[in-house]
């Protein structure tokens, strides 16, 4: 049985002490699942609503940093699965944010549909791969990384550290889910195709601030507490983290493909 129907590991639902990133970029998510705030004089962008019993546990996070739930104005997500979308409509229905999904992930948000899915939820604009989201003075680039969903997005943005403009990724997921056919996949036939395209993209990409869908794709617990050692370092600047994390992520990928094709 694949592990992920086994049960979402507890961790997704601790709180989490939310956090400055850099600029206005703030992490408000869980221990297991991540939302990022981008604050803006007209209100905020919110990144992932993950499931409807994290939004409490968000809306809590935005509120201790000082800032209004209810300030939510655009709500955008990592990929069409519950465990960063499934609240979408909660938030939506909380706040009035306008939900704004890959055009090709749109229909899965929009039926509530796909893994962990559970309500439908209206989705106010599609996107498409390279779409920049602005609003309040903030930007962000919406990088269609498809493979683990068809329209899973990896977002990014520059924010200023000490004075000079960094970018800013969160890697949308590079990973495999348990039971997932890279081969012979007849509801996504350009599964291996599209992770290959994405791998690329991720190469490509100058990351300077390593981000991500769940915290440990980028250590953030151990960058946590090291940021309480290290005060003054900005523990999210990690370029060369990025590039292991996605190097090391592509070798799976390639395994599990040639383990797949050889019909193991
Ligand atoms: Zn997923």
């Amino acid at each position: 049985m694949p592990a992920v129907l086994a049960g979402d590991p507890p961790y997704w639902d601790e709180a989490f002490p939310p956090h400055k990133i850099a600029g206005n970029l703030y992490y408000v998510g869980s221990k297991g699942l991540s939302s990022y705030l981008v604050t803006t004089p007209r209100g905020h962008i919110l990144i992932n609503a993950s499931f409807e019993r994290t939004v409490p546990l968000i809306k809590a996070a935005i509120e201790k940093l000082g800032f209004r739930y209810s300030d939510v104005k655009i709500l955008l997500g990592s990929h069409a699965h519950g465990d960063h979308m499934a609240g979408n409509w909660l938030v939506k229905e909380q706040t009035g944010a306008r939900v704004m999904v890959m055009r090709e992930d749109a229909e899965a948000v929009r039926k509530g549909k796909g893994l962990l899915m559970t309500r439908p939820c209206v989705v106010d604009q599609e996107l498409r791969d390279g779409e920049v989201v602005s609003w309040g003075g903030a930007s962000l680039t919406a990088v269609l990384t498809a493979g683990h969903t068809e329209g899973c997005t990896t977002w990014t943005m520059e924010v200023e550290v000490e004075g000079v403009k960094r970018l800013a990724v969160m890697v949308g997921s590079p990973n495999i889910n348990p039971g997932t056919k890279l081969v012979g996949n007849a509801e996504y036939p350009g599964i291996s195709s599209d992770f290959e395209k994405a791998f690329r993209v991720w190469k490509g990409l100058p990351c300077e601030i390593f981000l991500g869908a769940h915290p440990e794709y980028y250590g953030m617990a151990e960058k946590f507490e090291l940021a309480k050692k290290k005060p003054g370092r900005n523990v999210w600047m990690d370029a060369e983290g990025y590039r292991a994390y996605i190097a090391e992520r592509e070798k799976a990928f390639r395994a599990e493909l040639a383990r797949q094709r050889r019909g193991g």
